[in-house]
């Protein structure tokens, strides 16, 4: 056996994926809400007979332990074949894989972990990185213990300084170090990518060193802006992690509550405080990638954003993608400064109690509406209720939705009647678009959809094979639209001939190969729960009529139709012999 079976032997993946997201039996799987897309309805199925996953929702993702895990952690194939073995207690064979050689990823993260090894003895211990030192320590009150915790460090004005110290000291090349972004190429020479900056290490939730931030000791022409991020590696990817998060975990679990500021100095001075829970967007907009790492440690967010309008517009397109994964969201005004940071600095109890008052974010966007616009106004009154309305439609909460709609009614001075009719077209507006959408998406025949459908409760029921004779007898001559589920069918039938009990896996030992991937989608298709196996069976039998008499029904319009082309030729023997079809199948309709 190779390492990859080797490993997916000892791996059992219900456990596994259960260390991530809840799961919940049903018949022969389980379910969860897909971890990989948005949905309110789970349609993400695993089964523990073929060990395999597969979402049946948007996504339409799939596999086996090691794709979980790929897709789950953002891993390269060796990381996730190492990190699988460790947890099987499996040693590796093949030395490529047992060494992470296979893994570019790896290399990057050791390379910048040498680097900030390198910048932060430069902040620390060296002369060159004494005036960053003294500004970390006297302007922004960042003392050692701060800039240990977070490995802060400091890079070099000099060309190349890193570069020198990899590549002459560790016998690195050129090439390793502009694939992980620490330097870049300029004519001829290589060149240090940050220069004279206090560096912050970008650390994964899994510890790993994915980038830097570099923020200028003082703004000098020619240097670029205030902040320089790692460009895009395969290891940095922006806006799929925050700054502080490794950190932060314990506190945030703890306090189930995670506080979203945006800069990396706000979280810093936040932890100095006590408050240990913040971690930063960075500047950026909260994505899709960010929310659904958070959701893994909690289910809360507060945002504390900067004080003015970038601040305000990160707020407002943070609260889509927050809402959109289910999270309840609050927001912290603060009181005395422009951003966390300046608020420890000046005034830490009164940021303390601007942490405590925070507000629901629907308060926030009421007030913020109130301040945007003049409610005295017809203008100013449609300006907030268009601004307010496709917020409020889309809380799912009835009393929650009432309360607010109550509210934003006294403020404008109209009736809550009108407000209501005003949210009942949005919705109506929204349910067009997706409507249009589920038509589009749905191109299967009601046939083909029963088809699979009648397939996937065969396949789950408790013995397959002992209820397809049934079946068979009941569809007869069906002819199916899919034609792979009838050879299936018939192997169930063949096996059921030769084995009592039911084991998919031999089973499959025995289905042509190109069947089983049909056969796994059916084996994992999400089926409504029975309550007992009387009922799942007279659910089968109910579907296989359903399928004939659709099909006895197709057959009897098809001759119809032929018999009224032939009157109008008067071929009177073809006409008999259809009439008669036709008769047999009414009959046989009749019966069914
Ligand atoms: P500091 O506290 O470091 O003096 P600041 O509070 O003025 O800076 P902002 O300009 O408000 O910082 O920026 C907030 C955050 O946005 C920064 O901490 C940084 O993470 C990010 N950021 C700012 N400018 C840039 C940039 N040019 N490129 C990338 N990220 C940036
Ligand atoms: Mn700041």
């Amino acid at each position: 056996m190779d390492d990859v079976a080797r490993v997916r032997e000892k791996i059992d993946i219900v456990s596994l994926i259960s260390e991530y997201i809840p799961l919940k039996k049903m018949g022969r799987n389980f379910k969860a809400l897909c971890p990989f897309h948005t949905e309110s309805t789970p349609s993400f199925v695993v089964s523990p007979e073929r060990q395999i996953w597969h979402c049946f929702g948007g996504c339409a993702k799939g596999g086996d332990c090691f794709e979980f895990l790929m897709e789950y952690e953002h891993l390269e194939f060796g990381e996730a074949l190492r990190t699988l073995a460790k947890k099987a207690g499996v040693e590796l064979r093949d030395s490529a894989f047992a060494k992470g050689l296979s893994s570019k990823k790896e290399k990057i993260y050791k390379l910048n972990r040498l680097a900030n090894e390198f910048f932060h003895f430069v902040l620390t211990k060296h002369v060159v990185g004494k005036k960053a030192l003294s500004y970390l320590s006297s302007d922004r009150k960042i003392d050692d213990r701060l800039i240990e915790t977070f490995m802060i460090g400091f890079s070099p004005k000099s060309s190349n300084a890193l570069v020198n110290y990899l590549i002459n000291k560790k016998g690195y090349k050129k090439e390793d170090l502009i694939d992980a972004g620490l330097a870049f190429q300029r004519n001829r020479d290589i060149v240090d990518f940050f220069r004279g900056r206090i560096m912050f290490p970008l650390f994964d939730h899994r510890g790993n060193i994915v980038g830097f931030s570099g923020r200028l000791l003082s703004e000098v022409a020619g240097l670029g802006g205030k902040y320089i991020n790692t460009k895009e590696t395969l290891a940095y990817h922006k806006g799929s992690m925050f700054f502080g998060l490794n950190t932060a975990i314990p506190e945030i679990k703890n306090k189930d509550n995670c506080i979203v500021v945006e800069g990396e100095l706000d979280v810093v001075s936040m932890f100095k405080e006590g408050i240990k829970n913040a971690v930063a967007i960075k500047g950026t907009a909260l994505t899709d990638d960010q929310a659904s790492l958070l959701s893994r440690f909690t289910q809360n967010v507060t945002l504390c954003f900067d004080q003015d309008n970038a601040g305000w517009m990160a707020t407002e397109r943070s609260l889509g993608v927050l809402e959109k994964k289910g999270f309840n969201v609050k927001v912290i005004k603060i009181t005395n400064a422009k951003d966390p940071d300046e608020a420890v600095r000046s005034d830490p109890f009164s940021f303390k109690k601007d942490i405590k008052e925070s507000i629901g974010i629907y308060d926030y966007f009421l007030q913020r509406s109130l301040t945007l616009y003049n409610k005295n106004t017809i203008e100013g009154k449609k300006n907030i209720s268009d601004f307010l309305l496709p917020v409020i439609e889309r809380i799912e909460n009835e009393i929650v939705k009432e309360h607010y709609l109550k509210k934003l009614s006294l403020e404008l001075d109209t009736t809550y009647d009108s407000l209501l009719k005003q949210v009942e077209k949005i919705e109506k507006k929204e349910a067009g678009e997706d409507g249009k959408k589920t038509i589009k998406a749905d191109k299967s025949s009601r046939r083909e959809i029963l088809e699979e459908y009648l397939l996937a409760i065969v396949a789950q029921y408790e013995n397959p094979s002992q209820i397809t004779d049934k079946v068979s007898s009941i569809i007869k001559d069906y002819v199916f639209e899919t034609p792979s589920y009838k050879k299936i069918l018939d192997s169930l039938s063949l096996y059921a001939q030769k084995n009592d009990d039911f084991s998919s896996k031999k089973f499959l030992n025995d289905l042509p190969s190109e069947l089983i991937k049909t056969f796994d989608t059916c084996f994992l298709l999400p089926i409504p729960k029975f309550e007992d196996l009387g009922k799942h069976r007279v659910e089968i039998e109910k579907v296989a009529r359903e399928l004939r008499v659709i099909f006895l029904k197709n057959k009897i319009k098809e001759i119809t139709e032929n018999l009224r082309g032939k009157e109008k030729e008067e071929n009177s023997k073809e006409i008999e012999s259809l009439g008669k079809e036709a008769s047999m199948l009414i009959n046989l309709l009749s019966q069914s």
